[in-house]
């Protein structure tokens, strides 16, 4: 056994032990293995293990390692801050995107996801915590950007995803994963298509799931320490 589909079983382990933890179903939460930093050869050893959500923040970086990839049955996740220049290639190639904070984006990536493919699943990032620095929009500002997107014909809005500042106490993250839930749970009247909570990372992936993840990013427990 490799070390990676060690430390994927261990990662697996500890979600379904949370899940049953919280009284919640064993298939409530689906694993993005975040793999920025790690090669192609990492991801398909996660795959031959049986993972198969993957998640990259760089383009750059990105899409060599989706070439290699290519023939695998690999759901890919854009996770990281998208510049406006380079939404093509994440509208052609993704599968998912968790980092949409304007609305220029989103019309963008409707506008360049390709005619025969799927509607790209869309998340709205949001900024719980007021960082002025961070990517994710403002939780007053979020309903407006669900109405655009929810106009887009080729994005389909599937809910929310934050990222807790790296410093957060797990009182101060449970916090802002409880307020994603609940913003999540006011927009959801008006969007049915609501369905995913991204929240949680390999320090607070087990505080995410009682707080209500229906996805966790986790790279580090997985793939070990990045360069
Ligand atoms: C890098 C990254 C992760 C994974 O972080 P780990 O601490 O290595 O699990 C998750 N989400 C985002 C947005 C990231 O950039």
């Amino acid at each position: 056994m490799t070390q990676i589909t060690d430390h994927l079983a261990k990662t697996e382990r500890r979600v379904a032990s949370s899940l049953t933890h919280a009284g919640r179903a064993s298939d409530a939460v689906t694993i993005v293995a975040v793999s920025k930093q790690h090669s192609a050869e990492a991801i398909a050893e996660a795959y031959a293990a049986g993972q198969r959500h993957f998640g990259e923040n760089y383009l750059q970086e990105a899409l060599p390692k989706m070439d290699r990839l290519a023939g695998l049955d690999i759901v890919w996740h854009f996770i990281g801050r998208i510049q406006s220049n380079k939404t093509r290639p994440i509208a052609e190639r993704f599968d998912w995107v968790h980092t949409i904070d304007r609305e220029r984006i989103a019309h963008r990536l409707d506008a360049q996801r390709p005619a025969d493919a799927a509607p790209l699943d869309v998340l709205i990032e949001v900024n719980l915590a007021g960082e002025a620095q961070k990517a994710g929009i403002a939780a007053n500002d979020v309903a407006a950007l669900a109405d655009a997107i929810a106009a887009l014909p080729r994005l389909r809005l599937r809910g929310l995803m934050t990222m807790p500042p790296a410093a957060s106490s797990p009182a101060e993250s449970r916090l802002q994963f409880d307020a994603l839930r609940e913003l999540a749970a006011e927009l959801r009247p008006r969007h049915p298509t609501i369905d995913t909570l991204s929240m949680g990372m390999s320090n607070d992936f087990e505080i995410a799931i009682e707080c209500g993840a229906t996805m966790v990013r986790i790279g580090t427990a997985i793939f070990g320490p990045r360069g």
